[in-house]
């Protein structure tokens, strides 16, 4: 879609930038900026500084040494200079005419007899030209387009736009009260900014222009979630009336204590039974804190209520788990309990279909086949979403908008993640939802020892892992995603498989991997989970939930390749039954930088917060959120470590201005086209 506002040779060089609308090319901001302000003269030149200097051609040829270059020859009143372009055309050779007068930016870096610059910035100007009043900009730039072009390109639209009076602020008091230049002014100080500040300040984007665009653009990220935040309260949902004896009941047999903090998110689950409005919540903690059992403890609420609850797990593997051991603990309350998951035989499919659609199945535990249009609740009053962040935001963002609103009514909803989401994200990203958080493992679990070895060292792990068999424990032993190819992978699971068996004839030892069929998954971890299997080869469809107290150890292999919630994820999966645990890391030597910081906080960590921390630190929030798969955009300008004060005041500002002006969605669509027209569609 060609714009009118450029040419269509501008516009095919633009896009290839991510500029496709006037304003993406007035949010184009500078990487840097380039001083031409100062001049030396050649005599104060020291080398390793990037220096301007301005003097006459007096010399240029094109020489053939090890390698042909031009070499220009420059002199002012104090000394002498050569230029060299190894890359060079034709008609840049014409240029450098003996007696012209010449402007050269760069850096002297040899101590050689002549100073000289390799590939300097240089101008042919008039003796006299004077300099320039503003840092010069330099611009991510593409092929066919220069900086030059572009700088151009940018300052025209800027006083065009000024013109058309466009961009003007939106939201008058809130900037005056911050001292904040208005937009046009940010813009204008960015792209061109006056000799008098400080260059430092535009290079690392502190200066009062870059808080201005920062503090917009988190102003309208927090438009867009905090306005769905409250778009929510507008919509009605059932009342759950709280029901003592079947709660009771619940508690009464299971084989231990809520901790505080379960308790406390369940009654926080309790309060947004009661709004009228749906509930929008996510529940986090840490692996292994107890989260499933307070969305049970929810949905028996609702389902004693008249409803029916849907519960959906990220694999099939965790639904089935979460079937059996939540079939169980109903099993007293008489609750109808169903699975429906995609590898189920499709005459079972169709019978569960019409269990639900007549609102006998009253709590439905499945993978995503439970939002397929071929599921037709009666009345769906509640649906949990476990391990959501294995969705990814947009996804969270479609489900909401596909949630049921036949009956006059839309479903409460829960979603639970056990990577923990660090609070800037949660201010952002997450601002449309009300949070709560379990950080206390429940009592009684020792922690999980962390061990780093070599992949040379297996004798002894073998070793040890016969000894915790003999002991009555149970093994992992993951080969993980290796993303190259997933048949590779299978592969490695294999071979593990054959090599432990055969070490290890005494024990069982099962297989499971992601690409068996349902059932023999199925049988497989029900072995596992009876300890008829002691030792349990897996490829990473373990990662998720999955819950075998009586396992101890757990071997990962190349867990150098695996990013770090999944490590934790999978260390998550031991010492669940308070007997502790230990997880060795396998990994291959030669290192790379990365993993090896990977490795040193996976090891060194515990806390799935801190973890999660850094996790976001080391891959910034474009992956933390899967939002580069999703396709959705990042933000621009802002950093959400850098410039947390900014989020603050935008989220402040973003609760005040929901309310009452009128220009708030014109705010979002400058900044968050795509976000918008994704809830649109
Ligand atoms: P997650 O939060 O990772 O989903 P789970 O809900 O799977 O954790 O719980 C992990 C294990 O801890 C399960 O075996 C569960 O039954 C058990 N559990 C949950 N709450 C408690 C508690 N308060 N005390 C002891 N064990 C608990
Ligand atoms: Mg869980």
């Amino acid at each position: 879609m060609p714009s009118s506002i450029f040419t269509d040779s501008q516009f095919t060089k633009l896009k290839k930038l991510g500029i496709r609308t006037e304003l993406d090319l007035l949010l184009h901001l500078p990487s840097r900026y380039l001083d031409e302000t100062k001049l030396k003269s050649i005599n104060e030149i020291r080398p390793g500084e990037l220096s301007q200097i301005q003097g006459w051609i007096i010399k240029s040829e094109v020489t053939y040494g090890s390698r042909k270059s031009l070499v220009v020859y420059i002199k002012d009143k104090t000394g002498g200079l050569r230029i060299r372009f190894l890359n060079f055309y034709p008609s840049q050779v014409k240029q450098f005419v003996n007696g012209k007068f010449i402007r050269v930016i760069g850096e002297v870096k040899t101590y050689s007899l002549f100073y000289e610059m390799v590939h300097p910035l240089y101008k042919i100007i008039e003796e006299g030209t004077p300099l320039p009043d503003s840092y010069s900009p330099i611009y991510p730039i593409t092929a066919g387009l220069s900086q030059k072009m572009i700088t151009k390109l940018i300052q025209n639209h800027i006083e065009l736009a000024k013109k058309t009076k466009q961009y003007e602020d939106l939201f008058p008091t809130t900037y005056q009260e911050k001292h904040f230049p208005t937009f046009m002014e940010a813009l204008e100080n960015i792209h061109r900014p006056p000799k008098k500040f400080s260059k430092k300040i535009f290079d690392d984007r502190s200066s009062i222009y870059h808080q201005r665009l920062i503090y917009d653009e988190f102003l309208a990220q927090q438009l867009f979630f905090r306005g769905k935040y409250f778009e929510i309260k507008k919509h009605k949902a059932p009342h759950i009336t709280f029901e003592k004896t079947k709660h009771e009941l619940f508690l009464n047999q299971l084989n231990f204590d809520l901790t505080i903090q379960q308790q406390q998110a369940f009654s926080d689950l309790q309060k947004d039974f009661t709004l009228g409005y749906p509930m929008n919540r996510l529940l986090q903690g840490d692996v292994g804190s107890g989260k499933t059992v307070v969305a049970v403890m929810a949905a028996i609420q609702v389902i004693t209520d008249g409803y029916q609850v849907a519960f959906m797990a990220p694999t099939e593997i965790l639904a089935e788990q979460h079937y059996e051991k939540i079939k169980e603990w109903l099993s007293v309350l008489s609750i109808n309990v169903v699975l429906l998951i995609g590898g189920m035989k499709e005459k079972l499919k169709l019978i569960t279909y019409e269990k639900i659609k007549k609102g006998e199945a009253e709590l439905v535990i499945g993978t995503h086949a439970l939002f397929q249009e071929s599921v037709e609740f009666d009345r769906l009053g509640f649906y949990i979403i476990d391990e959501q962040h294995r969705f990814g935001v947009e996804q969270r963002i479609l489900l909401r908008k596909n949630n049921l609103k036949k009956k006059g009514y839309e479903a409460h909803q829960l979603m639970m993640s056990a990577t923990p989401i660090p609070r800037t994200l949660s201010m952002s990203y997450f601002a449309d939802m009300e949070i709560s958080t379990i950080n206390e493992l429940p009592p009684g679990r020792r922690p999980i020892i962390t061990k780093l070895f070599s992949d040379e060292k297996r004798e002894k792990i073998l070793e040890n892992i016969n000894r915790l068999c003999l002991q009555g424990s149970q093994v992992y032993w993951v080969c993980p995603l290796i993303e190259e190819s997933e048949t590779l992978q299978l592969e490695t699971a294999k071979k593990t498989y054959e090599d432990l068996t055969a070490v290890f004839s005494e024990h069982s030892v099962g297989l499971i991997h992601g690409r068996m069929r349902s059932n023999d998954k199925k049988e497989i971890m029900k072995k596992f989970q009876e300890n008829k299997i002691q030792i349990l080869v897996a490829t990473t469809v373990i990662e998720v939930g999955v819950d075998v107290p009586n396992a101890t150890l757990m071997v990962i292999e190349n867990s150098e390749r695996m990013g770090l919630s999944q490590l934790h994820q999978l260390r998550g999966r031991i010492g669940r039954g308070g007997k502790g645990g230990v997880c060795i890391l396998l990994y291959q030597k030669k290192l790379s930088e990365i993993a090896k910081q990977r490795l040193k906080i996976i090891y060194e960590n515990i806390d799935g917060f801190k973890i999660a921390e850094e996790d976001l630190r080391l891959r910034g929030p474009g992956e933390f959120l899967g939002l580069k798969q999703s396709g959705l955009p990042l933000l621009k300008i802002g950093d959400l470590d850098r410039d947390e004060y900014l989020l603050d005041m935008a989220k402040k500002d973003a609760d005040t201005l929901l309310n009452k002006h009128k220009n708030v969605s014109i705010h979002i669509d400058r900044w968050l086209k795509d976000y918008e027209s994704l809830s649109r569609t």
